[in-house]
């Protein structure tokens, strides 16, 4: 908390940032039924909570727009879209599909345990919450254990990402996907993971725990580890009114990353 306010204060805005951060804080605070009442409306629908509501907030970020009940984000409305719409009707005849969510968003997390199909796992370094604590570069699975990986916003803060995209091609069953976003804020990627100094970071990478800020190279690098990629934006999964009714105006894509059969076999190949 007090490397927020510090952060806060450093900023060129540091009174408006310090200022979401005392009002996100408090409204933390109140209870999920009291905010229900205090932002209810008709205008605006979250997709997660399924709260009807008279606006996002926006927070921190001037882009942010966040759910005041389940505090969603708009890219965890999007991809939920993404996994109700595209994913899980693909999974639907299956009765046993094992996935692994890292780091894992504790809005998202709450839907997909109530889904008796998925043989869930979350997990974390850091977060005690997550059912296993572990580290994504040295995933301690045996190859070929899940079906589906779900990671957002996380590569870029792991300093060596490519060995995290390399350990879940690994433990990805063959023809298994992981369901991966990045911010690409970038024209190539910039990636210094030994700068230390959280006033650092945000300066050169634009928030205090990255590392790296995410080119249009990123498929190229998640390509290096094996997997297919198909890029799905925002407009193939909603329209503009749905996405205004949903608070996903911000352009965010998703990265669905496919462990086929033939490039496996290249791969052994090549090594
Ligand atoms: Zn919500």
């Amino acid at each position: 908390m007090l490397l927020r306010i510090r952060l806060a204060l450093a900023s060129p805005d540091g009174l408006r940032r310090l200022v979401d951060f005392i009002s996100s804080q408090a409204l933390r605070f109140l209870p999920a039924a009291w905010r229900k009442v205090i932002f209810a409306g008709h205008e605006y629908d979250c997709n997660i909570c399924e709260s009807q509501l008279r606006g996002f907030l926006t927070l921190h970020r001037p882009y942010n727009h966040w759910c005041p009940i389940c505090w969603s984000l708009q890219r965890h409305r999007l991809v939920w879209i993404f996994f109700q719409r595209r994913l899980f009707p693909f999974y639907g005849s299956r009765n046993h599909v094992k996935m692994s969510h890292d780091a894992p968003e504790p809005a998202l997390e709450a839907k997909f345990r109530r889904l008796p199909w998925l043989d869930y796992l979350s997990v974390d370094l850091y977060n005690s919450r997550a059912m296993l604590q572990m580290d994504i570069c040295n995933i301690q699975f045996p190859d070929e254990q899940f079906d589906l990986i779900y990671c957002s916003h996380v590569l870029e803060h792991v300093k060596d990402d490519l060995q995290a995209l390399r350990e879940f091609y690994r433990v990805l069953k063959t023809g298994g996907q992981a369901v991966i976003l990045a911010p690409i804020t970038s024209p190539r990627t910039i990636s210094d993971p030994s700068v230390a100094d959280p006033l650092e970071r945000e300066r050169l990478f634009g928030q205090h725990d990255h590392v790296r800020h995410y080119g249009r190279d990123f498929i190229q690098r998640v390509e290096q580890a094996g997997f297919r990629v198909k890029v799905i934006r925002r407009a193939e999964l909603a329209g503009d009114e749905e996405a205004k009714r949903f608070g996903l105006e911000l352009e965010e894509t998703i990265f669905l990353c496919e462990k086929l059969a033939d490039s496996h076999d290249l791969l052994n190949h090549k090594s």
